[in-house]
């Protein structure tokens, strides 16, 4: 007999989404349980994405920092240096294993009771517990649900996955051996991503891609061009434009074929391993939300209003399983947002300043509009540009590729977007949000200021000396 137990509030799925969510609702006095299948918490995430990867991105980053330019850097390097694969993996799984437990850590000193298995409806006030290893079968009723199920790679018609010789992301951070040849589809963040991680560890990586540039659609397509020059010069293989018809395995190897960009012409390559890269998409298996006639968009996505809220007022949904880019700090500021709406009928996420890093050397990040969305919506807009190859210390460090692209609004300049490619892009971004947050101004605009100070306060656009507004000589 299934345990009863009764809850304020219920979150399925313990990723960045649930877990911080589970946390935040039991920090505002919610009694809080959350309900994982996969035997550890934080989602995708911390088991088979941003952790993962950006473990395998710094340490295959560094040996190839080492072997490349350890010499023109000033060091003595006696013998070779090596990847050892099996270590590197092994330093990986230790970050994951410790981040995981973390989270259970943080369960426990504030009281989130955790449910191990998988969670589904059976009403819309009652989830059931379907146990796996080391935990309890149990029948939940709360006053409100959160969704945060997050989300699956996006599978290639007719194409195989065995996670071996043709892989997804997941199988992509767990090789057993350097491939000498890899396959990828997909010229997305994580294909660029995994493709930087083999291509330095010394596999020979070609990216087909169906569009005619690379970084997705959210990438400025400024920054786009240049990012790609760069990874090509790095030894990434593109190949844009090429529709992929098949993908078959014949033993060790992987033939892809595909129509090429160019001539039309079907080619095809054979490899080590390939890797599927064309996306992700919402995961909702198993849940039994058909019973709630919960709506869906024609992307799988579970339709919710401004406050997170589903077509059931009490069952909540955030993160990769429903709208907006499918980022972890997207999914845990939805997390507390959602909890805020319950306790307060307040919350907010800004989704206008949602940061986006690619993790390659340089990194790629940016925030807000891309030139060519303030095109399509006929916003009048400048733009500042300052190359990394003029800059100090970038020369002094010898890492000066990119620039850092501000775009205001051409009539009030305010910061509507800043794009960086350069060392370290994924930290200076963070001033970029604040900078936009807190509706900062252009710097050539205080060229113009009627006086000559230098004190500006974006915040309440006023100078602190002349008390001058942006607006008043518009
Ligand atoms: P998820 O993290 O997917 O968590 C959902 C959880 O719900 C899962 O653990 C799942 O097992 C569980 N679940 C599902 N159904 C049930 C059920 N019925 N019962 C119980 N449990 C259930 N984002 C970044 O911001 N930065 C990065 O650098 C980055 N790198 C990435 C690299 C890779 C290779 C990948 C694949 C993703 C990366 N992401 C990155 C994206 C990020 O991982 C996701 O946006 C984030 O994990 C979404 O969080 P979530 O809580 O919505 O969903």
């Amino acid at each position: 007999e299934a345990a009863k137990k009764s809850h304020d509030v219920v979150i399925i799925g313990g990723g960045p989404g649930g877990y911080v969510a589970a946390i935040k609702a039991s920090q505002l006095g919610f009694d809080t349980a959350c309900i994982e299948k996969r035997g550890a918490l934080g989602g995708t995430c911390l088991n088979v994405g941003c952790i993962p990867s950006k473990s395998l991105l710094y340490n295959s980053g560094l040996y190839n920092r080492v072997k490349k330019e350890g010499a023109e850097r000033g060091l003595d390097i006696p013998g070779e240096v090596k990847p050892n694969l099996g270590n590197i993996m092994k330093q990986k799984d230790k970050a994951v294993k410790q981040l995981t437990g973390g989270v259970e850590m943080l369960f426990k000193k504030y009281g989130v009771k955790y449910y191990k298995g998988n969670g589904s409806f059976i009403d819309e006030h009652t989830v059931k517990v379907d146990p796996i290893k080391g935990g309890e079968e149990a029948v939940l009723s709360a006053k409100n649900i959160i969704i945060a199920t997050g989300s699956e790679s996006t599978p290639f018609p007719g194409i195989k996955i065995d996670e071996e010789r043709i892989v997804t992301s997941t199988g992509a951070l767990a090789l057993k051996e350097i491939p000498k040849t890899m396959t990828i589809i997909g010229a997305g963040i994580i294909g660029l991503e995994m493709g930087t991680v083999w291509n330095r560890l010394g596999s020979k990586v070609t990216i087909l891609e169906f569009q005619k540039s690379i970084g997705g659609a959210g990438m400025d397509a400024e920054v786009s061009k240049n990012i790609q020059k760069i990874l090509k010069k790095q030894g990434l293989n593109f190949k844009l434009g090429a529709k992929v018809t098949k993908g078959t395995r014949n033993g060790d190897t992987v033939k892809v074929e595909y129509e090429d960009g160019k001539s039309g012409k079907t080619e095809s390559i054979d490899s080590d391993v390939l890797l599927v890269a064309v996306g992700r998409k919402p995961y909702t298996k198993g849940l039994n939300v058909e019973k709630l006639g919960l709506d869906f968009d024609k992307k799988g996505r579970v339709v919710i209003d401004s406050d997170y809220k589903t077509k059931v007022p009490h069952i909540f949904c955030i993160g990769d399983c429903t709208f907006g880019p499918m980022l972890a700090h997207k999914a845990e500021d939805e997390g507390i947002a959602a909890v805020e709406y319950m306790k307060s009928g307040f919350g907010h996420v800004n989704y206008d300043n949602i940061p986006s890093v690619m993790y390659t050397h340089p990194e790629v990040a940016w925030t807000g509009k891309t030139e060519e969305q303030l095109k399509e919506a006929g916003v009048e807009y400048k733009t500042g540009k300052f190359p990394f190859l003029a800059n100090s210390r970038a020369k002094t460090v010898q890492d000066i590729d990119g620039f850092v692209k501000f775009i205001a609004d051409a009539k009030t300049q305010r910061v509507l977007g800043v794009h960086i490619i350069g060392p370290n892009a994924g930290e200076m971004i963070a001033e970029a949000n604040l900078a936009i947050e807190y509706g900062a101004f252009m710097r050539g605009h205080l060229q113009s200021l009627p006086c000559s100070s230098n004190a500006f306060r974006g915040l309440q656009g006023r100078c602190h000396d002349c008390l001058w507004q942006p607006n008043q000589f518009l």
